[in-house]
C-alpha cells in the first residue's frame, strides 16, 4: 500500500510470481475454529488432503506435507535420501537453483553445478553427458527446478528423466515444482521423478506456510540407508502417522482446510483447463512485452514459463525504479530481479487465481508504469494482449451466460 495514503480502494494487484492472491473461497474455508489434531474430525480432514494432494502431483505414492516454506521441503528432499559427501548434479538455471545448491553444500553434500546463462531451462543433453562420464556412479541425485522463478524458464523434467535413462545411470531425480504445481502440467509418476518438492503460496493459491515432498518408491528405498542427520524432516514418522490421516506433530490445521478447498477448486475447473488458462495468460503477457519493444529474458520458446514472464529493461534503466513507480501510482506489486538480475529485469506473475481481466489490469499497470517512469517503450502492449485474448475467447463461452 502506498505509504502516503490512508486507504487505497480496490484490490491490490499482487502480480509477483508468488505468493499469489488467495481467492475469497479459500480465505473463507480457513476461517474455522482450530480443532483437536488428535480427534476424529481431524482424521477426516487429514485423509482428504493427503489423498487429494496426490492428484495434483499426479502420483499414487505418498506426499508428505510440512508446516514450512518451500525451502524446508528442499531440505527434506536432500536429507531423507542422501549421505554426507554424496555427489549431486544440479543445473544453475537461476537464483532458486543456486540457493538449492548452496543448501546442498551446507548439508555436507558435494554438488556439481552445470552453468547456464540464466536464459533457458536445464539442457538434458548436458546432464546425459555428465552422467555418462560418471563411470563410478558417484552421482547420487540429479536436482532440477521445474519452473525457475527468477528467470521465467522451464526445465522439461520428462526429458531430464529420459536423459538419465539413456545414460543408464541410477541417480535419483528430484524436481522443485514450487512455482509450477497447479500452474504448469506436471506428472510425478509418469515422468519417473523420485522426489518432487512443492510449496503452498504460488500455483496452489494458498497463503505461505505449507510445503510438500512427493516420494517415489526408489526415493523411499534410498531413505532407508541415507545417513544425513534429520529429525523434524524425517519421512518415516510422517508417512507412518499419515496412514491414518494424522501427523506426528501439530499440523497447520487451518492451512489444511485451505489446501482441501484449493484442491477442490483446481478439480472443479479441471487441471487441463487450469494449465491452458496459464498458457493463455503467459502468451498474452509475452505479446504485450514484444509490443512494448522490450525483451523476454527466456530465450528458448520451448522453455517459456506459464507462471511468470521476466522482462529485460533497456540498458541504463532500473527495473526497481519502474516497480516503485508502478506500486506508488497503481498499487501493483511486480517481481524484482533476483541476485545477478537485480535492477536488470522485472517479473510479471500470471499464476494462481488469475482471469483475463486480472492479467489485462496488470499489463495496464506495467504499461502506465513504463510511461511514468520514463522507460523507452512503444505503447500498445495492452492492446496486443487484448487482441490475443479476444481471439482466444471466440467460440463457445467458457462460462454460461445464464
Ligand atoms: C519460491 C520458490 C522457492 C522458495 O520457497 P519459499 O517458500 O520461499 O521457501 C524455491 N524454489 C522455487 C522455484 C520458488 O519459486
Amino acid at each position: 500500500m502506498p505509504q502516503n495514503s490512508a486507504r487505497t480502494a480496490g484490490r491490490h494487484f499482487l502480480q509477483i510470481p508468488g505468493p499469489t492472491p488467495v481467492p475469497d473461497r479459500i480465505l473463507r474455508a480457513m476461517d474455522m475454529p482450530v480443532i483437536d489434531h488428535r480427534g476424529p474430525d481431524f482424521g477426516r480432514l487429514g485423509r482428504r488432503v493427503l489423498d487429494g494432494i496426490k492428484t495434483i502431483f499426479k502420483t499414487a505414492g505418498p506426499v508428505v506435507i510440512y508446516p514450512s516454506s518451500g525451502t524446508g521441503a528442499w531440505e527434506a528432499a536432500l536429507v531423507n535420501t542422501l549421505s554426507p559427501g554424496d555427489r549431486v548434479l544440479m543445473v544453475e538455471t537461476g537464483h532458486f537453483a543456486t540457493l538449492w545448491k548452496s543448501m546442498a553444500v551446507k548439508l555436507g553434500l558435494q554438488p556439481e553445478f552445470i552453468a547456464t546463462d540464466w536464459r533457458a531451462g536445464a539442457d538434458p543433453g548436458a546432464i546425459e553427458a555428465r552422467l555418462r562420464e560418471d563411470k563410478g556412479r558417484d552421482i547420487k541425485a540429479v536436482c532440477v527446478v521445474h519452473n525457475e522463478t527468477s528467470t521465467g524458464c522451464v526445465t522439461l523434467v520428462g526429458e531430464v528423466r529420459r536423459a538419465i535413462d539413456r545414460a543408464s545411470h541410477p541417480a535419483l531425480l528430484m524436481a522443485d515444482t514450487i512455482s509450477s504445481l497447479g500452474s504448469i502440467d506436471y506428472r510425478h509418476d509418469e515422468w519417473g521423478v523420485d522426489v518432487t518438492v512443492g510449496g503452498s503460496q504460488k500455483g496452489l493459491m494458498l497463503p505461505p506456510g505449507l510445503s510438500f515432498n512427493a516420494v517415489g518408491d526408489k526415493a523411499m528405498n534410498a531413505s532407508r540407508s541415507a545417513k544425513l542427520p534429520k529429525s523434524f524432516w524425517g519421512w518415516d514418522e510422517m508417512i507412518a502417522s499419515n496412514k491414518t490421516g494424522f501427523f506426528p506433530y501439530t499440523p497447520a490445521t487451518n492451512m489444511l482446510y485451505a489446501l482441501a478447498e484449493a484442491i477442490d477448486m483446481l478439480h472443479e475447473e479441471g487441471l487441463d483447463n487450469v494449465f491452458a488458462r496459464h498458457d493463455r495468460h503467459a502468451e498474452a503477457t509475452r505479446r504485450a512485452v514484444r509490443a512494448w519493444g522490450l525483451e523476454i529474458l527466456c530465450r528458448e520458446p520451448k522453455h517459456y514459463s506459464s507462471s511468470l514472464t521476466a522482462v529485460t529493461m533497456p540498458p541504463g534503466h532500473d527495473a526497481d525504479a519502474l516497480r516503485k513507480t508502478a506500486l506508488a501510482h497503481f498499487d501493483i506489486s511486480l517481481g524484482t530481479g533476483l541476485s545477478k538480475l537485480a535492477g536488470k529485469v522485472f517479473r510479471i506473475g500470471h499464476l494462481g487465481d488469475t482471469n483475463d481481466l486480472t492479467i489485462l489490469g496488470a499489463l495496464a499497470g506495467v504499461e502506465m508504469g513504463l510511461k511514468l517512469a520514463g522507460v523507452p517503450h512503444k505503447s500498445g502492449g495492452v492492446q496486443a494482449a487484448m487482441d490475443y485474448l479476444t481471439a482466444q475467447a471466440a467460440g463457445p463461452a467458457r462460462k454460461a451466460a445464464e
